[in-house]
């Protein structure tokens, strides 16, 4: 048996009419840039995660430094963050021309140690930039509480967040990720829970303000067509993307429960064995199992093993931020983040997908197990 890490022409199979209509359709009207799906698109985004304002740009990346900027994150400033995680979540912060400054990620949830984070701020400290990495969401309610004791912005990185939601402070209602700071992005990345077919990414804030600014860097700084009030990027979701993307997000709802059923078939069969941890969940949230992580002994060994074995895996992320050699200047060194380099050390995501079976998931556990015996 064969395992892919990813694979997204098996939902393209399934569905291969509804998107090939899409398509077909985009193509048909010649609109491909801003068409009409780009805005059905974010008024779909703006319904789903209850967001004010919903802006599309042309990645997650893009996302992240348009509203770095927006936020003014700029030199002279420190925008505190964590080091385990995606590049582009502290290139915008240092492209804005802050400075990164990092904090060690908890043990347990690989996100930002959220009690950590007091220590760092100082009168140069503009926000705080935390990411929900993998299946779960920081602690919104110590980060929102640390930000206005301080009168911080809070950027969400929610590139791999699409679905999760956070229980609000009054214990009322879940609030989606990405809407509970200043602003917050998601990716469209083909990998990720809502996931194109090519690059995408939107920006999603409940301030007018913020929004205005988003929709003018998106387009050269113009404030109308050639009068340019600011200087911009060009950033746009495609048409062609966003028709793709509507199709999805009518069964995102389904893809997710999917998700969390396999993540169950991998906790009942990796439960008890001493040699694989499990993240925890913690904090009252709805998680989306975007990626499913294990904390393994001898993880390249066993790595190399599920690979020999036709088994697809990946490392998120081998080598955490302070230790990149872009990051060289700002004078970190080994040991400075010990959770995030033991977590770099032994994190293992397995493979998961909505079209994931069953039995595949026994293949790539009982492959696991047998490594182990060995
Ligand atoms: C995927 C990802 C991004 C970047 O998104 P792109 O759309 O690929 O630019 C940023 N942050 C995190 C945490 C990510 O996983």
């Amino acid at each position: 048996m064969e395992v892919k890490f990813f694979t997204p022409t098996r939902e393209y199979t399934e569905r291969k009419d509804e998107f090939n209509k899409a398509i077909q359709s985009v193509l048909d009207s010649g609109n491909f840039i801003m068409g009409r799906e780009v805005a059905d698109f974010e008024e779909a985004i703006k319904k789903y995660t209850g967001a004010k304002y919903a802006v599309s740009v042309a990645s997650g990346t893009d996302a992240l430094v348009i509203a770095s900027e927006i936020l003014g994150f700029k030199t002279g400033k420190e925008v505190i963050t964590s080091p385990f995680t995606f590049l582009s979540s502290t290139s915008c912060i240092a492209r804005s021309g802050a400075k990164p400054v990092f904090v060690d990620i908890d043990k347990d949830t690989f996100n930002i140690d959220a009690d950590k984070i007091e220590e760092k701020i100082n009168p140069k400290t503009a926000g705080i930039l935390p990411i929900h990495l993998f299946c779960q969401m920081s602690d919104m309610n110590k980060i929102t509480d640390l930000a206005s004791k301080n009168n911080l912005r809070v950027l969400e990185d929610a590139a791999e967040a699409f679905g999760m939601k956070w229980k609000g402070k009054n214990g009322v209602v879940y609030r989606h990720s990405g809407t509970i700071g200043d602003m917050g992005i998601f990716s469209f990345f083909p990998t990720k829970t809502l996931g194109g077919y090519g690059d995408g990414g939107m920006i999603v804030t409940n301030d007018a303000k913020l929004a205005e600014m988003a929709k003018m860097l998106k387009v050269h700084g113009a404030s109308k067509k050639y009068h340019y009030d600011y200087l911009g990027y060009n950033s746009r979701l495609d048409t062609i993307q966003a028709a793709v993307l509507l199709v999805k997000l009518k069964h995102i709802d389904e893809a997710i429960e999917k998700r969390e059923k396999v993540s169950d078939w991998y906790k009942e069969r990796l439960k008890d064995l001493n040699y694989i941890k499990i993240p925890k969940i913690k904090g009252e949230q709805r998680p989306v199992y975007y990626v499913f992580n294990i904390l393994a002994q001898n993880r390249d060994e066993l790595a190399a093993y599920l690979k020999q074995n036709h088994v697809g895996t990946s490392i998120y992320y081998p080598i955490p931020l302070h230790l990149q050699k872009c990051f060289n200047y700002l004078g970190y060194k080994k040991g400075d983040f010990p959770v995030a380099e033991k977590v770099a050390g032994e994190v293992l995501a397995l493979p998961i997908y909505p079209e994931i079976t069953e039995d595949e998931v026994d293949f790539v556990c009982t492959t696991i197990k047998n490594f182990y015996k060995k």
